[in-house]
């Protein structure tokens, strides 16, 4: 079934891989030589025990320098934790990028976690994004979530599982919409990608008037399987989006994220990986209409066949690379291990200053120093 040989041979950057611990890096590497692709975009994400899943993705750059991409996560242990000694979000833009980040990854609209923190049209987030616009940092933003979500009777059992569906008390998905709008009509030198199409797949029209209204905006192709469902409800429709916005849509394919909804695992699991990766590019690549492997994370078993798109050679390779090296550069950025591990410090110190159980900051400074 995940035949790659078909698939057309060019450089294929993967921009939206997450890489939770030091153990997967084998594991991470078997998936993506066996999937030819060349080069990956590190999302790390803000996390409540260890602050945020910066150290294992600085250990994969530090290792891999020019093959990984790095976008970092924030630090928001001031505002939670009353810990002195974490910068403003302003000031870590400045480090993130002196450690050699391309870009900064946001999952804090996602309507779980925008319970804990403040809406990103607080004053709070005001001068984050303005250094983020003057600096020409690119951040990678999870917003929303599919509309299905946002009831217990019409979420997947997947996201049911992962405490994913959605009451009152969380913004609604308009609310989430109305928020980024007005950072992105406030920033307009801002470059966002967004992943998952914006959870906009299913609504391509409005998808079509928000690239139209902010030209520094991008979408992801991470599934987000229900993505491909919707938009093989109108292959053609869909088919004319691609090529229309060619310049704005970015291949990614969300590998990695096992661990964070399955918790520590010791390997990335090998083949529902290529699965996920096979078919996004099957859409991409080919007129078929076939059915979505079995096994996947997060798909449900009974779902609508997937039509695919077979988009030219010369849109693909926008997609699969150049539209990712447009906004972070043709090359990865230098890694500078001595500002990485001083960052790791900082975290790791106040993590031991917690009593906190593990400590993957202390251990991947170890890891660099020793
Ligand atoms: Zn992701």
């Amino acid at each position: 079934m995940t035949d790659f040989t078909k698939f057309i041979h060019m450089p294929v950057l993967d921009n939206h891989v997450h890489h939770f611990s030091t153990y997967l890096t084998e594991s991470l590497w078997e998936i993506m030589d066996k999937a030819g692709i060349d080069a990956i975009s590190v999302m790390p994400v803000i996390d409540n025990e260890q602050v945020n899943s910066n150290p294992s993705a600085f250990h994969l750059k530090y290792k891999y320098p020019e093959r990984v991409r790095l976008f970092g996560a924030l630090d928001y242990t001031r505002l939670l934790m009353g810990n002195k000694n974490c910068p403003s979000l302003a000031e870590q833009v400045d480090i993130l990028q002196g450690i050699g980040c391309e870009g900064i990854k946001m999952v804090e609209a996602k309507p779980d976690f925008q319970l804990k923190l403040p809406s990103y049209n607080d004053s709070f987030y005001q001068s984050f994004f303005l250094k983020a616009e003057e600096k020409c940092c690119p951040i990678l933003m999870h917003v929303a979530d599919p509309e299905e979500f946002w009831s217990r009777e019409t979420a997947p059992s997947w996201a049911v599982q992962n405490g994913w569906y959605y009451t009152d008390k969380h913004p609604s998905k308009e609310d989430l919409y109305i928020m980024t709008d007005n950072v992105l009509k406030k920033f307009r030198g801002l470059t966002v990608i967004f992943a998952h199409f914006y959870f906009l797949s299913a609504d391509l029209e409005r998808a079509s008037r928000f690239l139209d209204n902010y030209p520094n905006v991008y979408f992801d192709l991470a599934p987000g399987v229900e993505m491909y469902h919707n938009f093989s409800s109108n292959p053609e429709m869909t088919r004319d989006f691609f090529i229309k916005y060619q310049n704005r849509i970015i291949y990614g394919t969300d590998s990695g994220l096992e661990p964070y909804i399955m918790g520590p695992l010791e390997r990335l699991p090998f083949e529902s990986s290529l699965k996920r990766i096979w078919f996004v590019r099957n859409f991409l690549e080919t007129d078929e209409v076939f059915s979505l492997p079995e096994g996947i994370p997060l798909t449900e078993p009974e779902r609508s066949l997937i039509h695919g798109v077979s988009l030219p050679r010369k849109v693909l390779e926008k997609i699969y690379h150049l539209n990712y090296k447009s906004i972070a550069g043709d090359d990865p950025k230098p890694f500078d291990a001595s500002a990485a591990i001083e960052e790791l410090n900082r975290v790791s110190a106040f993590l031991k200053k917690m009593k906190n159980r593990s400590n993957s900051a202390g251990e991947v400074v170890g890891l660099m120093t020793g």
